[in-house]
């Protein structure tokens, strides 16, 4: 079959590799779309701490169920289409004890820590697997992944009803995160970035843009609310910046939350935590119920998603790897194995 492998530092090719062999409680998926993650380029640059070449990445990926292992049970049938929940729990320590294993300590995930979805096919363990309906848009459904992570972002965080919200970040996540408030029932949603492309993408999904580059976001927030600033403040930049000025974006005993990785400690404004009484909270991946939801999200509205999508075959998979640290004109891009 053919996959896009990550063989080292800055080298993603397109190449023959042998198709998976199912081992016990897997299911075999004949991958449709695959999605291009932050952690991809991350893995692209050479300094991933855990991805090991030579690696198939990939773990925002939808297709059609076409083996099932005999010791899975009948929950699965050929044809179904389905998506994947790619991480994996040790099930021994105290989060995955205690029922939260999505913050297991040595938490795993399929296109990092063992082969994921840049490729035709994926043999995935059945718990991993979630089934879709029939007549589901695939290219769609590849956006489960990064949906979950906002739903989970957004139902962490104490949104209410009539809020108003600041989002750091156009990308993929920030504009996800920024939609799921709105759904939640935000009143406004202001989104930040420095890149025209990714702000007319915020703008099409119902958010307000406001160019960084020349707008003090902080200012918009005041007027917008006089004075009152955002109630919750979502920082999907991860910059050392944008972390900094969550404060001032936020109200008083309002709510910053973490959402994306940061690789290095940086700065908070400790005095505002304190004199304002902010609260800042950390949000990782998803639980089973946020995947579920987004599952239900994604199939009942297509289109709306698929607004920060752009589709390419996967032969050019390793160019477009290469271009979107440079600047791409591209959200999130889904490579095709169709
Ligand atoms: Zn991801
Ligand atoms: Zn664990």
């Amino acid at each position: 079959m053919k996959a896009i492998v990550y063989e080292k530092a800055k080298t993603f090719t397109v190449k023959d590799v042998p198709k998976p062999v199912l081992s016990e409680g897997e299911v075999l998926i004949k991958v449709a779309y695959s999605g291009v993650c932050g952690s991809d380029l991350f893995i692209y640059s050479g300094t991933h701490p855990r991805a090991k070449a030579p690696l198939i990445a990939g773990h925002e990926y939808s297709g059609t169920i076409v083996e099932i292992h005999p010791s899975v049970g009948d929950a699965f049938k050929p044809g179904m289409k389905a998506t994947v929940r790619p991480t994996y729990a040790c099930g021994v320590c105290y989060p995955c004890r205690e029922g939260v294993p999505h913050v297991c300590k040595s938490l795993k995930l399929y296109g990092i820590d063992c082969d994921g979805g840049f490729a035709e096919y994926s043999a995935v363990r059945a718990e991993n697997v979630f089934a879709l309906p029939d007549d589901i848009d695939l290219a769609a459904a590849a956006l489960i992944e990064p949906v979950a992570v906002a739903v989970h972002a957004v139902r962490r965080s104490e949104l209410k009803a009539g809020d108003v919200v600041a989002v750091f970040g156009a990308g993929p996540i920030g504009c996800l995160v920024g939609l799921m408030a709105k759904k939640a029932g935000a009143r406004e949603v202001y989104v930040s970035d420095m890149n025209p492309y990714r702000l007319d993408a915020a703008s099409s999904l119902g958010l307000w843009p406001v160019n960084a580059k020349d707008t003090d976001f902080a200012a918009v927030l005041a007027e917008a609310t006089d004075g009152r600033m955002a109630d919750v403040t979502f920082d999907c930049a991860g910059a050392g910046q944008t972390i900094m000025a969550a404060s001032a974006t936020t109200r008083v005993r309002g709510q910053v939350m973490v959402v994306a990785s940061f690789h290095a400690p940086y700065p908070i404004d400790l005095l505002a935590v304190n004199f304002k009484e902010q609260q800042f909270t950390g949000t990782r991946v998803y639980t089973d119920a946020d995947f579920k939801i987004a599952c239900g999200m994604v199939a009942e509205d297509p289109a709306l998603f698929k607004k920060i999508a752009t589709v390419y075959p996967y032969a050019d998979g390793p160019a477009v790897i290469d271009g979107i640290p440079k600047g791409a004109d591209v959200i999130k891009a889904l490579f095709s194995f169709e």
